[in-house]
């Protein structure tokens, strides 16, 4: 986490102190290190040299455009799982050459925006999806590329809502199907057969889970060949974990060295949909202590980000490490709180039983807040979404402005 780091006691996002960033773009603000964000993509990367690879970041983990931008001029491709988000990849300048298109619920116009654009592949989960896409591709006159994305039934030991790779999963064709739907699909005039795709999950620390995912996927495509259905890349999906606590996911570098060795000389490119590993670390969500409040037994420090800003602690318990950006608070005694926000919520809190030495005013940082948190925010209490700053070595630069509460309203009518 050297990208936020103390200087002389003051938390830094790079070379710039976030008090001045709080100070000058408000609070909640979520802050990202363009130095964290490129070390992250080029060690993935970098990962996977020795073999023909494609990286396509996951979207969906944070969508703002500067974030998509940087990774896009790094020569990254992209998951997309919904027309907005194309839409988003196509104005950060991604080229729509490297997107993959997942998601169980592709409708029709998402489908033709998606084959105007030229993307590389459609990640198909379900044969009615094989059915509209060769259905709405004969209708613009394109053919589709396609990769059925295979629920191998592999568990990822993970939190049960980030689990997808399980046979009762909504993910996915069922692995025990995917041999006669690729058949439909190589029936069907406007569909050409390219990958086998799957995603087994999210948060994964350790790589056994995606080696036997892989097995999987191998053994399908041994099948497939044998049937005369040449496939020419694996999407094996996203899922890495990272560090929030102490949790010791593998390097990138054993990941990927696991994954090589078992593609061995197969000529196949591959295609991994990171998100939380490139994000993950490079973000913080800034925060201010609003008020402290001691009960009988528990103590509060009310600040002034929420779970409509970072969601994650109240939908999964998620653990964020919360540490203050002045280092050693001089005068105030260091006590157990519990980190809460304004939200009318119990489930509404960031940290439990964290620590910490505070007084009213205090900032704090809420760390490894770069996936899921931004791109899962919502205006629940009519709260305007957080500004987004990024910085760049000794730069600030504003990438989202703070939404103000006549956006919120905007689009409100009353009836007559
Ligand atoms: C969410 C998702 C990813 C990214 O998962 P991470 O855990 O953030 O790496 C990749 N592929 C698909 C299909 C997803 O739904």
């Amino acid at each position: 986490m050297a990208h936020f780091d103390y200087q002389n006691g003051e938390l830094h996002a790079e070379d710039v102190p976030l008090a001045h960033i709080a100070e000058r773009y408000g609070t909640p603000c979520y802050v990202y290190s363009r130095a964290a964000l490129a070390e992250a993509y080029r060690a993935f990367d970098a990962a996977f040299a020795g073999r023909d690879h494609l990286v396509c970041y996951a979207v969906k983990a944070n969508s703002s455009l500067a974030v998509l931008n940087l990774l896009a001029r790094l020569g990254s491709g992209f998951d997309i799982v919904s027309g907005g988000e194309l839409a988003r990849v196509l104005a950060a300048g991604g080229d729509p050459r490297k997107v993959v298109f997942s998601g169980v619920g592709k409708t029709a116009e998402e489908m033709r925006q998606a084959l105007a654009a030229g993307v590389l592949c459609f990640n198909v989960e379900s044969e009615s999806e094989l059915i509209r896409l060769d259905r709405v591709a004969a209708q613009v006159g394109k053919t589709a590329a396609v990769s059925l994305r295979v629920n191998p039934d592999v568990d990822a030991k993970t939190h049960p809502y980030i689990a997808t790779g399980l046979k009762q999963d909504k993910f996915g064709v069922p692995y025990r199907d995917a041999l006669s739907l690729y058949g439909t699909a190589a029936g069907l005039p406007r569909l050409r057969i390219t990958g086998i795709s799957c995603h087994i999950g999210s948060q994964i620390t350790k790589i056994a889970p995606f080696v036997a995912a892989l097995n999987r996927i191998l053994a399908l495509a041994d099948r497939l060949q044998a049937q005369g259905i040449r496939i020419s890349h694996f999407d094996l999906g996203g899922g890495l974990g990272i560090r929030y606590k102490n949790e010791a996911p593998p390097a990138m570098a054993d990941y990927a060295r696991a994954l090589a060795a078992r593609i061995g000389g197969r000529p196949q490119t591959l295609l991994l949909e990171p998100g939380r590993s490139l994000t993950g670390n490079a973000g913080i969500l800034l925060a201010r202590v609003e008020y402290l409040k001691h009960g009988k037994t528990r103590s509060f420090a009310v600040v002034d980000a929420a779970m409509n800003d970072l969601i994650r602690p109240a939908l999964y318990d998620a653990y964020h490490e919360i540490v203050p950006v002045l280092k050693n608070r001089r005068g105030v005694r260091r006590q157990r709180y519990q980190i809460v926000g304004p939200v009318c919520e119990s489930a509404d809190f960031l940290g439990h039983d964290r620590m910490l030495a505070l007084a009213e005013g205090d900032l704090l940082a809420i760390m490894s807040a770069g996936a899921y948190g931004m791109s899962m925010s919502s205006n629940y209490n009519t709260r305007p979404r957080a500004a987004e700053v990024m910085v760049d070595g000794g730069e600030p630069h504003l990438i989202r402005e703070r939404e103000t509460v006549s956006e919120l309203m905007a689009r409100e009518r009353l009836l007559p």
